[in-house]
């Protein structure tokens, strides 16, 4: 249980609702920030304004899975109010609070550290972000679906990257009957790869790899869909770029050749933000029990 736990859950989307529903059962009192025209209400929760929040008696913030944006901005889909976190609001928190967040960026990484609280990334556990990638593949599954013409059934794909999104997403699309490619530049996940069944490519030959694909699905955070790669793509290749933004694909250059290329963010919130809120709620009712009994112990 929670009881006696004061959390401000601030901003996100309908994963946020599982979160706040977890909670509540666990007896924590919530302030929910960025939720004023949500319909449901929560027992043990009051939808405040960030300029109302009394941060000295919050033992938790808990933000959306992207943090914040690079100037402080929290999404809320929920609301129509600007909420913007700052470091003068962090320093108000008492020092044992802990601000928990999916990833993070150079804003949030900046004003925790000089506010001298505890940021917690979820998505860094690879629990969580091997949970996490199953509804992300389900996604996967669906914008392909969506934007080709063709099955997924025998089409080839390359997969970029395997880590724990590579991983599902090759080994499921290799279930679905696909032809599987899986580019990565450490011999050990060649060699992973070709175990599981797929055919390996070493990243440095990526412009070879993609001459006859039909799918690129890339899961590298960093510009690996050059125009160079794109330029040796078919002209039917459809991209769908998962990695957090802004991606790892050349958008301006594949819209040039008349390739078809998404960023698609935040698949789990969109195709099952129920589940993907039960993993985050999860993680997050073992994480605030552990610091609640430490703070009791000591
Ligand atoms: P991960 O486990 O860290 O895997 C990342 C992969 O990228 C690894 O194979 C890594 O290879 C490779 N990589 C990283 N930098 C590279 C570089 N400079 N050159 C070549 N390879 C590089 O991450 P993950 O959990 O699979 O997540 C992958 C991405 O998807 C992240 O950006 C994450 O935020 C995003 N994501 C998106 C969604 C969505 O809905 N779109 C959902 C979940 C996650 P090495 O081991 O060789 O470094």
């Amino acid at each position: 249980m929670l009881t006696g736990m004061q959390i401000a859950v601030i901003g996100g989307d309908a994963r946020q609702l599982e979160i706040i529903r977890k909670l509540t059962e666990r007896d924590a009192k919530l302030s929910l920030i960025g939720f004023e025209q949500l319909d449901h209400a929560f027992t043990g929760a009051t939808k405040e304004k960030i300029d109302e929040l009394d941060f000295s008696v919050q033992d938790a913030l808990i933000l959306p899975v992207p943090g914040t944006n690079l100037t402080g901005q929290v999404e809320t889909i929920f609301s129509s109010e600007k909420v913007i976190l700052t470091e003068d609001m962090l320093k108000k928190l008492p020092s044992h609070a802990v601000i928990y967040s999916g990833i993070s960026n150079k804003y949030l990484d900046e004003i925790t550290k000089k506010a001298n609280r505890r940021l917690v990334q979820l998505f860094e556990r690879d629990d969580v972000a091997i949970y996490n990638s199953i509804p992300t593949v389900e996604g996967t599954i669906m914008m392909v679906i969506q934007h080709t013409d063709f099955t997924i059934h025998g089409s080839k794909i390359a997969v970029l990257g395997l880590g724990r999104v590579g991983v599902t997403v090759a080994r499921t699309f290799h279930a679905l009957g696909a032809k599987v490619m899986v580019g990565a530049r450490k011999s050990e996940h060649l060699a992973r790869i070709t175990e599981m069944g797929h055919t390996p490519f070493h990243l440095n030959d990526i412009e070879t790899a993609v001459k006859d694909i039909d799918i690129c699905i890339n899961t590298i955070p960093h510009p690996i869909v050059t125009a160079a790669v794109i330029s040796k793509m078919p002209a039917h290749t459809l991209i769908i770029d998962l990695a957090s933004k802004p991606g790892g694909t050349d958008f301006r250059y594949a819209e040039k050749r008349g390739i078809k290329a998404l960023l698609a963010p935040g698949l789990p919130g969109i195709v099952a933000p129920k589940t993907a809120g039960q993993i985050l709620a999860k993680v997050l009712i073992k994480l605030l029990s552990e610091d609640m009994r430490n703070r009791k112990e000591s």
